[in-house]
């Protein structure tokens, strides 16, 4: 390794002083959102990074392409399925920061739930301090009833006091803690798997308790503002454009680059060894065996996206979520006409054919916007993801790895890593600061790259 000059500054540029012939180098297998965030932890602190990404394009699973439009039409550019955050993704929000970017993402603070009929109900906080700042909009809420509310704020409060007492939350499904918290089967459709399946992407018989009561504590209970959804106002791709890491100046981006080994001298990438003094792993689990790494053995949890492009103006909602049916949730990408539908945790979907899917979609939206009935489909496209995230299913976290490995120069990123967080963007980015910093440890600096959850 060349003698690296480190100095510890108090904020985070430049860590490491501009000395060429003393800087150490670091090299990142993975363009996602784990393998970016640690590119401009480490490049922010005047470290060289080289990242190495498979694809011609960087974001990896929050990412957005073209799809052909119709005949003399521009192609389109879609995400491959909408990305939302909190805005208790605080690591998420400083890497977007970074990049110059934060001010794309718009926050809207209120929630919609629809009910079959088109019968809507608001979610919003009022004027009362945390944690009762729901009071006022839940009283409201039409689509439950007095008996569901009641169940709901005690389970709630139960979520307050337990989340630091049980130890069993790793280890029994959230559908068994919210019938032991005896729920009513309304509110566990309208509200808890509601909210829960899109934010862990499993349903609550497989998803691990601590998840549920992590999304509750720090989206709905911690802090007042902090269940507000953050949606992206430009397409996924824009956020991560190549202008924004010239200003980082220290990383270099190599596309079309598939690394084909991660070894004791370093990464193969097209059939030569490439060194550096430091290595991140930045890859989804499932791709570690193909660089000749021990993968864990997770199952994948599916998301399914269909995008919907009407003659007209289906609805003037920013977003809602439908209740009861098989769509999940509905986006309104572009003044009312292009519509995106959401299904987490989407194994039904998995055997249906695309035009089954579209179908389904259709008719679930005629329910909740009565518009679509007149309405032509002008086109459709369906996005399954087959391995969207790993299955945050009980006795699963303890499987997940931190950033360090037996090897002291390799590190280890992802959203399947220990973050704390179950695959989100903000896990993702979480992992790829612990990474970062794990770097830094490792070379006799002790640099803080992760922020803390908000409470
Ligand atoms: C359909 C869908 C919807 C989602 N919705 C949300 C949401 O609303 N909110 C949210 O917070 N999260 C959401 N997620 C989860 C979120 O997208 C992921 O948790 C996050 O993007 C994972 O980032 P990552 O960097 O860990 O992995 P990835 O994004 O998978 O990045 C890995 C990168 O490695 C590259 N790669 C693979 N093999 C090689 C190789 N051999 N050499 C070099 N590069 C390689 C890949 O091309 C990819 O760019 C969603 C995910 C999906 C799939």
């Amino acid at each position: 390794m060349r003698r690296a000059k480190l100095a510890i500054f108090p904020t985070f540029p430049p860590l490491v002083r501009h000395t060429k012939e003393f800087m150490p180098k670091v090299l990142i297998a993975g363009g996602g959102l784990a393998g970016l965030s640690a590119a401009a932890a480490l490049g922010g602190a005047g470290i060289e990074v080289d990242l190495f990404e498979s694809r011609p394009f960087l974001g990896g699973r929050a990412t957005s392409y073209n799809v052909p439009a119709g005949s003399g039409e521009e192609p389109e550019t879609i995400d491959n399925c909408q990305h939302v955050l909190l805005r208790c993704c605080v690591n998420l929000l400083d890497f977007y920061q970074r990049l110059d970017v934060r001010d794309r993402v718009k926050f809207y603070r209120e929630f919609y739930f629809i009910e079959p009929g088109g019968r809507t109900s608001v979610l919003a906080r009022g004027r009362l301090p945390a944690p009762l700042h729901f009071t006022e909009a839940f009283l409201r809420m039409h689509c439950l009833s007095l008996k569901d509310k009641r169940g709901i704020a005690r389970a709630l409060l139960a979520i307050r006091r337990e989340r630091t007492r049980r130890k069993d939350l790793d280890r029994i499904s959230m559908l068994d803690w919210l019938l032991q918290k005896r729920q009513t089967p309304q509110a566990i459709d309208r509200f808890w798997r509601q909210v829960l399946v899109s934010a862990v992407n499993e349903d609550l018989d497989r998803m691990a308790a601590r998840h549920g009561f992590q999304v509750f504590w720090l989206g709905f209970l911690a802090r007042a503002d902090s269940y507000e959804m953050g949606v992206p106002a430009v397409p996924l791709g824009d956020l991560y454009a190549v202008e924004a890491w010239k200003r980082l100046g220290n990383v270099r981006i190599h596309f079309r680059s598939p690394v084909e080994q991660i070894g004791e001298r370093g990464f193969t990438v097209a059939g030569s060894v490439v060194s550096g003094d430091r290595y991140i792993c930045a890859l989804p689990f499932e791709r570690l065996e193909s660089v000749g790494l021990t993968a864990p053995k997770f199952d994948h949890s599916p998301i399914t996206g269909v995008h919907l492009w009407f003659d007209r103006e289906i609805t003037t909602l920013p977003h809602a979520t439908l209740l009861d049916r098989t769509m999940q949730w509905m986006f309104n990408k572009d003044s009312g006409r292009y519509l995106q539908l959401v299904v987490s945790a989407s194994r039904d979907l998995t055997a249906l054919s695309r035009q089954e899917i579209i179908d389904i979609a259709i008719g679930d939206l005629r329910l909740y916007f009565p518009k679509v009935r007149d309405a032509k489909v002008v086109k459709a496209h369906v996005v399954k993801e087959q391995r969207a995230t790993f299955s945050a299913a009980p006795e699963t976290d303890h499987l997940r790895p931190t950033a360090d490995t037996q090897n002291p120069s390799l590190f280890l990123a992802g959203d399947w890593t220990r973050t704390g967080w179950p695959a989100t963007m903000e896990g993702a980015v979480r992992s790829g600061y612990a990474a970062a910093e794990a770097v830094t440890h490792s070379l006799g600096v002790r640099a803080r790259f992760l922020i803390p959850d908000i409470a």
